[in-house]
Formats: C-alpha cells, structure tokens, sequence
C-alpha cells in the first residue's frame, strides 16, 4: 500500500491488500506450518534462499499483515512483530548487542525496560548506564563508550508521561555513530512518528493503545532502514560472516534489511519471542480506529486534567498538555495530541489516593494502562511496592501519585466519577 496515505487510512486499509474473490478482512492463518511440494523449496527457505513462511516462529502471514501495517503507520521499511513489549526490548538489544556492549538510556522509562536492561541483561554482560533525559548534552554524551551500541529513550514516558527532546538525543547518536531507538507505545504513531525527528529504530508495547482494547498482548520492532550498519565497525555480527548461517554476512545479503533479516532469522529463531496469529489479528483488527480512539482518548485526557488541576482537593495534575506542565512545549514541537495517561496527587497523601480509588465506580482499579476503558493504578502500593518509600519518592513514585489512564467514554461521565470519589476523601 502506498505509505504516502494518511495515518487513518493506513489504519484501516494497511497491510492486507486482498486479490480479486480473497477475504475483505485480513484473515487468521491459525497454524504453524506450511506445506512444501519438493525438499528442496523447504531447504531453499531454511538457506534464506528463497522468501516464503515455514515456520510460525519465523513469520506467519497473519503476524505480517501487522507487520507490514505497522512499518507503514511508522514510515519504516519494515517491523518484526513479538510476543509482548518486553519481548520487542529484548529481541533489540539481543539483537544490536552481544557480552561486552553497553547501551545508554533514559533514567524516565518503563519499569519493565528499567529491569530488563538493568539487572537481566546486565546478567548476560550487557551493561546499562542510565541518565537523566533532562541533563545537558555534553553530560549525556559524556555516558557514550566505544562499546555502546545504542541509545534508548522513550517519546512520552510511562508512568511520568514527560516527553523526550528529540532534537538533542538524535544529534548525540548521530555524533556517537550508533543509532537512536525509541520506545514509542504511549503515543502510538497516531500521535507521534519518531522517524520524523531523528529515531533510527522504533519499538512499541502493542498491548497498549495500539491494541488499545486491553485483550492482545504484544511487541513490535520498526526499522526506519537508514542507520548505515554496513558502514559502521560496530556492528560485527551484522557486517562479519555468520557461523550459524554458512558465513552469511547480513549487511551483504540483506543490504538496509540487514538488522530486520538477523533479528528474524536469528534472535527470533533462537529465543522464540513471535506474536501469535491470534494476537497479531486481534492487534490488526483494533488498529484500524487507532486514529479515532487516539484523538478521543487525548480530548477526554485534556478535559480531565483541566478538572483535576481546578479542583480543590487536588494537590497537583502532571499531563503535558496542561499548559502549566514543564513538558508542554516540547509536546506541542513533538506530539500531534497528549493521549489518555496522566498522573496527579490528591491532597492528604497516601491515605487520600487509596480512598479516592476505592471510591471510583467507572474507573477500574487495574495494572493495565492505555485501553479503552478508564482505569487508574497507585504505583507505591502496587508496582513500585517492592522499593522503600524513600526510594520511591527518588524514583518520582510519590505516595499520593495516582496513575489515571483516561478510556473513550464520555467525557462528562468520567469526570462525575472523578467528582464524586473526590468528594468522598
Ligand atoms: C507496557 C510497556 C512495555 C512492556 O510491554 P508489555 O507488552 O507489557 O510487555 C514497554 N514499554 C512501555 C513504554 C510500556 O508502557
């Protein structure tokens, strides 16, 4: 399909594009094989010889469909789908990295990335150094090492929703030679496409806004294809022969596909983190009023936040589309709207939020965020419970903070029951 389309129409018409007499609707190849006439077309496509689906751990054609949709909505070339987000964080950096690298991130991103590149790859010898997004420039590409492969930031932080300053962290990766990844799940393309602004590599956590109806989990990789890994020397395993596949060399065969055909046909082959059909056609289905229900769940967002910053029995209301937010410029430079998730603190601390969120009739107590339903999460005593409140105030995981992720209901029913918890506490 013709990527110059809008991001709406790529929702809805992207990715499958059905031939005269086949289905309207993408349909579920629910299997995990495919059936060969002689041994050798088989073998032609285990020797990356030929292209065609042999095994679902390696690609199937209902996880393409997605695939090719996503890579479109994000103006990449091409994406591998995975089984969650954690799987599409790990399938990058085992895919860019090796025992002796090292990566640079943001210190403001998911606590799942923070743990996966913190304490489970640094297990494999992977080593993080995390900073402070906000530092200046020179402090953050003083953290670069001759061994550093990759940068990490994510467009709009989850759960402290502050947005990423595109322009500084690309002219680091591009002064480094090493290419800028960004986790983009909370705006989703609708609201963002970091390949506009300097992002080499993009990733997402599908489970969120993409599916958007909280019943897929799921991961995508993106690859913008303009990182010149052949021209790099830091990258041997993608420029130097591969034992594993007869001495291939990726950037040889493969060209600007390299780091998508390795990811594949090794990181994929190897650990097995792929999307499941019914997943990647549950996520595909959803996708198709992505536009629709982003521009919705960031009207709501703001009307809530206006309620929240005016009401008396609220301490303080972080979304950066409030016009008192410290990220709202670099919003409005980045980010077409704010979508649903935003945090505040009601006045009386811990006690107060726990009240307030036993007192919600809409909004569900979940650990979920980012779906069509309005729900809410108090970190300190759930995902950051494990940590002593005196880390978790170092943390930004104040006791009072409230995690709100505003659903496409309607807008004035959200905030009654906002009203009325409120008036309880
Ligand atoms: C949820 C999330 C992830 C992890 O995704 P799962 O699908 O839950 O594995 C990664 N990054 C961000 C920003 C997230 O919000």
């Amino acid at each position: 399909m013709d990527n110059n389309y809008h991001i709406e129409t790529i929702s809805v018409q992207g990715g499958w594009e059905p031939k005269n007499g086949e289905p309207r609707v993408a349909p579920i190849v629910q299997s995990t094989t495919y059936k060969y006439e002689t041994a050798q077309e088989l073998a032609d496509l285990f020797d990356l010889k030929a292209a065609g689906h042999f095994y679902t751990r390696l690609s199937n054609p209902t996880v393409e469909f997605l695939e090719r949709k996503m890579a479109a909505l994000c103006g990449g070339i091409g994406s591998i789908a995975t089984s969650s987000g954690q799987g599409a964080t790990s399938l990058l950096a085992l895919n860019l990295c090796s025992a002796g690298d090292h990566i640079v991130s943001s210190d403001t991103i998911y606590g799942g990335s923070t743990n996966l590149l913190g304490h489970s790859l640094a297990k494999l010898g992977i080593e993080t150094t995390f900073v402070n997004q906000d530092a200046p420039e020179s402090e953050i590409a003083a953290a670069i090492r001759p061994e550093t492969k990759f940068i990490f930031v994510e467009t709009l932080s989850n759960p402290s929703v502050k947005v990423v300053d595109f322009d500084k962290f690309s002219r680091i990766a591009k002064a480094a030679g090493i290419p800028l990844v960004v986790d983009n799940t909370f705006p989703t393309p609708a609201l963002c496409r970091p390949f506009d602004f300097g992002a080499n590599i993009v990733t997402h956590s599908t489970s969120k806004f993409a599916d958007g109806h909280a019943s897929a989990l799921g991961g995508i990789v993106v690859d913008k294809g303009d990182f010149d890994f052949a021209a790099s020397d830091k990258f041997p395993a993608l420029t130097t022969p591969d034992e594993s596949y007869h001495g291939m060399v990726y950037t040889k065969t493969f060209g600007k596909f390299a780091f998508l055909a390795k990811a594949r046909t090794h990181v994929m082959r190897d650990f097995g983190m792929m999307m499941a059909p019914m997943n990647a056609w549950i996520t595909n289905m959803n996708l198709e009023t992505l536009a629709l229900r982003m521009e919705r769940h960031s009207y709501n967002a703001q009307k809530v936040a206006e309620f929240l910053e005016s009401h008396p029995k609220v301490e303080w209301v972080n979304y950066p589309g409030l016009k008192s937010s410290p990220e709202h410029e670099r919003a409005k430079k980045y980010l077409k709207a704010c979508g649903g998730v935003m945090t505040f603190g009601p006045k009386g601390g811990r006690a107060a939020a726990e009240k307030l969120m036993d007192n919600l009739k809409l909004a569900a107590i979940v650990c979920h965020v980012a779906d069509a339903r309005t729900g809410v999460l108090h970190p300190a005593s759930t995902t950051h419970r494990q940590l002593s409140e005196k880390e978790q105030i170092s943390t930004g995981i104040l006791p009072e903070l409230i995690r709100l992720s505003v659903g496409i209901e309607h807008v004035d029913d959200i905030i009654a029951d906002l009203d009325q918890a409120l008036a309880k506490i």
